[in-house]
């Protein structure tokens, strides 16, 4: 399986990084070594002095597919699960400034936090899912999948131009305002409307 993540699809936080808001999707590969095993702590890794948490809404393909035409993108997800997706910034803003590929910053080990449950598409209304983060119980992060700038559907398209989705491939579909780092201690909480799905203990 793969992990297929979308950068700066949310205007709010492309806006906290004085980032430019893209035409297309932005994507990048986590290897399936990022995703932690279940239950365990989240260590802070040695090479980085600045881990930000960045909670995503996370697509889990059911299909193999490839040039997915939009109107039929949906027939390949019927799950929607919460995911963290950890950033080493200080190293991704070393190697943005130097114009070369980010990917250390974004797959290392433990990088690709999932929940265990997803929930049925059939149960959301996908153009309007509420999901939030907490750190130590005070939330940092709200967002809502009305404010994606583009939708399920739309990645789902875009994204199988270039990579074949496979059963089981994730995709995590970008991140709202409030991204921030983490320290020894934190617990971090994910929520998709009022539903707690994922917890990460800080170590
Ligand atoms: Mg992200």
């Amino acid at each position: 399986m793969k992990i297929i993540c979308i950068g700066r699809n949310y205007l709010s936080h492309v806006k906290e990084l004085n980032n430019t808001s893209p035409s297309k999707p932005i994507i990048f590969l986590k290897p399936e070594t990022a995703i932690q095993p279940k239950g365990h702590p989240f260590f802070i890794p040695d090479f980085s002095n600045q881990i930000h948490y960045e909670v995503e809404l996370v697509i889990k393909i059911n299909k193999t597919g490839k040039y997915i035409e939009e109107k039929f993108a949906y027939k390949y997800y019927d799950e929607i699960g919460i995911g963290i997706d950890f950033t080493a910034r200080d190293i991704q803003e070393k190697c943005k400034k130097k114009g070369l590929p980010w990917e250390i910053s974004k797959g290392f080990d433990g990088s690709a936090q999932i929940s265990k449950k997803f929930i049925k598409k059939n149960k959301l209304n996908t153009n309007d899912i509420p999901f939030k983060l907490e750190k130590n119980n005070l939330t940092v992060q709200n967002g809502n999948s009305k404010d994606m700038m583009f939708k399920f559907d739309y990645i789902i398209s875009y994204v199988s131009q270039f990579f074949t989705l496979k059963i089981g491939d994730l995709i995590y579909t970008g991140t709202p305002h409030g991204v921030g780092s983490v320290c020894k201690g934190d617990i971090l909480t994910a929520y998709i409307c009022d539903e707690k799905m994922l917890e990460v203990k800080i170590k």
